[in-house]
């Protein structure tokens, strides 16, 4: 007797299993790839087959990261950039793809706080995370879009905040440029999906990296409280979200706002 295959376990006319979450042959970028989440979603991309494009401002750390990644045998190269800068994330992408020829994956990460009460709030600390957090975004999304558009595929990931969706007092800067990178993503997604091509957010919650590291312990256990699944997040947690939207599996979904933040905003 032949044993029909378990649902999703089908895999023809060149459809993606369900099972299947690889991204082999994608060329994937992600920025703020030194250390957190971002070192996090590099090594995951890699481990998933793809050539990843490790950028970040510490090249030290970048090219420690790349042998790691090449001594698990995945497939990797650094790159400098500082995406406070147009000129340093236009000469970023034009190096990719004159080196690859194609783009695939996009995964905006790097993002900073310059935390302050309103009040208190200079006007560089509200520059600076709008430029970086931001403006970082628009940019690097325009310097990929021609080739995505012509490669008629593209997955785009941008790396949020829950603080996008709830705010938080002391981070209206920080907030706001959260909340603007879903509006941005939601437009463009509109613009290019029926070329193919993907936008979506993945807004983290309380994840154990540097960015929280310097918090007061009172304030984190604070957090921790609200948290339903009662720990914070590793950076492995949200990777694992943006594997999945790398890959063709997610073809399907686009514009959306995914939170990885263990029940925190629901
Ligand atoms: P992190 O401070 O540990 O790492 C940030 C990364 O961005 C580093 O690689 C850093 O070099 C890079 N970066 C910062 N400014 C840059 C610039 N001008 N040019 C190039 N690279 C730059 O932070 P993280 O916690 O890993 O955060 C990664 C992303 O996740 C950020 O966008 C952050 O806002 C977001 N996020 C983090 C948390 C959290 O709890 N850790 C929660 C929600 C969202």
């Amino acid at each position: 007797m032949t044993r029909k295959p378990p649902l999703g376990l089908k895999h023809n006319r060149g459809e993606p299993s369900v099972l299947n979450l690889r991204s082999d042959g994608k060329v994937a970028l992600v920025t703020g790839a030194s250390r957190g989440i971002g070192r996090g979603i590099a090594t995951a991309l890699a481990a998933a087959g793809a050539t990843v494009i490790c950028a970040a401002r510490d090249l030290a750390r970048l090219v420690e990261l790349v042998a790691e990644i090449r001594a698990a045998g995945g497939q990797a190269h650094a790159h400098v950039v500082d995406v406070a800068s147009r000129e340093s994330i236009e000469a970023l992408i034009s190096s990719v793809i004159e080196a690859h020829g194609r783009i695939d994956v996009l995964v905006n990460n790097a993002g900073i706080t310059r935390d302050n009460l309103l009040l208190r709030m200079k006007p560089a600390e509200w520059d600076d995370v709008i430029a970086t957090n931001l403006t970082s975004v628009f940019i690097s999304t325009q310097a990929v879009m021609k080739t995505m558009l012509k490669q008629r595929a593209g997955s785009i990931v941008n790396i949020g905040s829950v603080v996008g969706l709830t705010g938080n007092g002391g981070q209206a800067n920080y907030a706001a440029a959260k909340a603007g990178l879903i509006g941005f993503s939601k437009s463009v997604a509109r613009e290019v999906a029926s070329r193919g091509i993907r936008v979506n957010v993945v807004t983290p919650g309380f994840i154990d990296t540097d960015m929280t590291s310097a918090m007061p312990e009172a304030a984190k256990q604070a957090l921790l409280a609200s948290v339903p699944l009662g720990r914070t997040g590793q950076p492995r947690d949200v990777a694992a979200l943006v594997v999945y939207l790398a890959s063709d599996v997610s073809a399907y979904i686009t514009g959306q706002t995914i939170s990885v933040d263990g029940g925190f905003h629901m």
